[in-house]
């Protein structure tokens, strides 16, 4: 079973956090990433061509769920459908491309601070 922590923002616990704390703890959020898939998932439900189907009846009763990836390859779109199974096994690896993302963020951040920090930049 795979958990998912949502990213922590800019509020409660980062007020008292030291840099050496939050840098280890970005460290173990980090290894606890073990797949990330790129791209985004759109779920939809839709009708078919067949007006005589029951999805073209008031009120409509779509098929789907309809579950399309897209992502770039190559520069090029690329479309594949998931089934639900599939969804939910891999959602979990899409959450943790932006949790990737928001723990670079903050990382960057920590760094950034870091350098102007810095003793050696010449005084104003
Ligand atoms: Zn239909």
């Amino acid at each position: 079973m795979h958990t998912v922590d949502m990213p922590v923002g800019d509020g409660q616990t980062q007020k008292k956090e030291t840099p050496r704390r939050a840098r280890s703890r970005i460290a173990r959020a980090l290894a606890e990433i073990d797949h990330v898939l790129p791209g985004t998932v759109t779920v939809r439900l839709g009708p078919c061509g067949k007006s005589t189907c029951r999805c073209h009846a008031d009120p409509p009763q779509l098929h789907g769920p309809y579950i399309s990836w897209t992502r770039k390859v190559d520069g090029k779109t690329v479309t594949r459908l998931l089934s639900e199974q599939q969804w939910a096994d891999y959602r979990p690896w899409f959450e943790n491309s932006k949790r990737l993302k928001a723990l670079v963020a903050e990382l960057e951040a920590l760094s950034l601070q870091a350098v102007d920090n810095d003793p050696r930049w010449p005084q104003k």
